[in-house]
């Protein structure tokens, strides 16, 4: 039955699109799904895994104690799911594809953000290091452990090829590595290379508004900036007093809400232009288009106004002394427990115990730390510490 849903999928989809028939298999062989194409278990399994759960209580930029309504790496992964699914859909490409790839992008991170993986790195130099995209990859194919007969989520081969950003995998998960040598010799697929666009457009334009939530930034500075100017002035012109004479975090969401449309807009011309400039006629053509650039991008002016936004974010928001403090107090706790973990690795849980003789010690302490949410690592942490905090 999904074969055929998959094949009725495929008919409707573009000729570049990764179409269901190209999903490489399982390294597990499993049955076909009786009532959804392979792409959309891939994505469900995700969907259902701890890990994913866990991004619920994982910084984005805030801690997740500050509040309640700053973006988690939940909230963020769900947002980047929808805008990919949106201009996967808008160019008939495979949307299931899409926001399977957009879902799990982010599971490998750390609790504490960005810091918790610059300290995790630095304790692992001599052990291969700590990247989060290696991480999210180790995730799904070793340690979600849900099912009798394999260990990891047993996705497709196109799934965990597309979670493949930088072509790089921990030594100790070898059975990957006939997939990273395939995708560095290959352009990202269109949905691959969207999703990472998308993951932008979210980012930037949620941190603008968690940054003015939590008053580190404020609107009177982001209006100095051209790209927030025109599209408030715009929006000022088209709506008058229904706009100017609202609330001013009303006025804020509609602002980003609007730029966020811009640069969907803007993906999805750029990218259908380049597509059809390249000619190309089926995957193929997108995988191997060698040294020219990927089709998938913004314009140069789109690029640009991105780039003003993520400049200000940079200087402003994620150098802030308040999320430098939180991202120290992050490092602390962390480096603290994976060098107790490291000193007694009795204390951890059977189940990763069991893994230290063959993938090594430290990259176990490293998967149980980096596992952790921010709540459960500061419980711990205060546990082994006695500190109060
Ligand atoms: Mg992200």
């Amino acid at each position: 039955m999904s074969v055929t849903l998959e094949k009725k999928e495929d008919e409707s989809l573009a000729p570049c699109a990764m179409k269901n028939v190209f999903h490489g298999g399982r390294f597990h062989p499993e049955d076909p799904p009786p009532y959804r194409t392979a792409f959309q278990r891939d994505r469900d399994r995700i969907i259902h895994s701890k890990a994913f759960r866990r991004l619920g209580y994982k910084t984005q930029v805030f801690v997740n104690t500050e509040g309640d309504n700053y973006r988690t790496r939940l909230t963020h992964s769900i947002e980047v799911g929808q805008l990919s699914r949106s201009v996967a859909a808008a160019l008939r490409l495979n949307r299931d594809y899409a926001e399977t790839i957009a879902l799990a992008h982010d599971l490998g991170h750390t609790p504490f953000g960005h810091a918790g993986q610059q300290i995790l790195h630095s304790l692992l130099r001599e052990k291969g290091g700590f990247e989060h995209n290696c991480q999210s990859l180790r995730i799904v194919t070793a340690l979600e452990m849900r099912y009798p007969l394999f260990r990891g989520l047993n996705l497709t081969r196109a799934t965990l090829k597309g979670m493949m950003k930088h072509s790089r995998i921990y030594e100790c998960d070898r059975e990957l590595e006939d997939l990273v040598r395939e995708r560095k010799s290959e352009n990202p697929s269109l949905e691959a290379a969207l999703v990472d666009h998308c993951d932008r457009i979210a980012y930037i334009h949620h941190d603008l508004e968690d940054g003015m939530d939590s008053n580190i930034l404020q609107s009177e500075e982001l209006f100095e900036l051209d790209p927030w100017r025109d599209t408030y002035r715009r929006l000022e012109q088209k709506h008058g007093r229904d706009f100017s004479g609202q609330r001013i975090s009303v006025r804020i969401r509609s602002v980003v809400r609007s730029l966020i449309n811009l640069c969907i807009l803007d993906l999805i011309a750029t990218t259908e232009a380049n597509i059809a400039t390249l000619g190309a006629t089926g995957l193929a053509d997108i995988l191997v288009a060698g040294g020219q650039e990927h089709p998938v991008r913004f314009s140069a002016e789109m690029a640009e106004i991105l780039a003003v936004l993520q400049k200000h974010l940079v200087f402003r928001l994620y150098r802030h002394p308040r999320v430098m403090q939180m991202s120290r107090r992050g490092k602390r706790i962390i480096e603290r427990l994976f060098l107790d973990y490291s000193e007694q690795p009795e204390m951890l849980p059977d189940h990763f115990r069991q893994r230290i003789e063959q993938e090594g010690q430290a990259r176990v302490v490293a998967d149980y730390v980096s596992g952790m949410t921010d709540r459960f690592a500061l419980r711990e942490y205060r546990f082994l510490t006695g500190a109060a905090d």
